[in-house]
């Protein structure tokens, strides 16, 4: 096989506990996926989660004990952070039932859906598509993947999230409105999901613009935290 040119390398996440990493292959994301951040947002609370999609090379692999360098986003004066669990894919299928779902996880990550809130919302009233507002370079930092294997129980975990130390988002995750089972069914019967996959579940309340210099740290109980500096 010859290219016209060298294909892009394939994005990677490092995995806790192995040298193998993890290859990303598509990074769904779902939004409206707690009440508070839903009413935060001027909606019920009550309506189904939306799905959007980021490129692969969206995601921004920060390895472990280390801090990440995000670029601030050209074209926004509003860049906001959403705190987010991130379910890795090991298998893939379609028509997942909800029951088979978590056999498909490999393991679990925390993340960031960075957000363009200002074009996002500028496409909102255009009833214009999202991807200027969330499928930017570098709009999706993610930890160290925990393989299931070495995960206890997420079921008590806790999310939250630091900016210079004060505290701005913070949730048990069982606060989620479609569980990780059920986001992967529901998915998975609009999509042919793949190993490698990323799943960014949604964020709960908080959300709020960052500045350049500002050290964002992302907690889930039992995860490896991820630390990112706008630069
Ligand atoms: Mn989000």
């Amino acid at each position: 096989m010859r290219y016209s040119f060298p294909p892009p390398p394939v994005v990677s996440v490092p995995v806790v506990g192995s040298d193998a990493r993890f290859p990303v292959h598509r990074i769904y994301c779902v939004g409206r996926n707690y009440a508070e951040h839903a009413k935060e947002m001027g909606h019920s609370g009550s309506e189904p989660p939306v799905f959007f999609l980021k490129p692969a090379d969206a995601a921004l692999a920060v390895e472990a004990g280390a801090t990440g360098e995000l670029p601030y986003p050209a074209l926004t004066r509003e860049l906001h952070h959403e705190v987010e669990l991130v379910v890795a894919l090991g298998q893939g299928g379609r028509d997942i039932a909800t029951g088979e779902a978590l056999g498909l996880v490999f393991g679990y990550a925390v993340g960031l859906d960075m957000t363009r809130r200002d074009l996002q919302g500028q496409m909102k009233e255009r009833r214009g598509p999202w991807d200027i507002g969330k499928a930017f370079d570098h709009a999706a930092p993610i930890g160290p993947i925990t393989p299931v294997a070495e995960l206890h129980d997420l079921a008590s975990a806790d999310i939250s999230l630091t900016v210079n130390g004060a505290l701005r988002q913070h949730s048990p995750l069982s606060q989620m409105i479609w569980s990780v089972s059920e986001v992967i069914a529901h998915l998975s019967a609009a999509w042919t999901l793949a190993p490698g996959d990323l799943i960014y579940t949604g964020t709960p309340a908080g959300v709020a613009a960052v500045q350049h210099g500002n050290l964002l740290e992302g907690r889930i109980t039992g995860l490896e935290t991820l630390r990112v500096l706008v630069a």
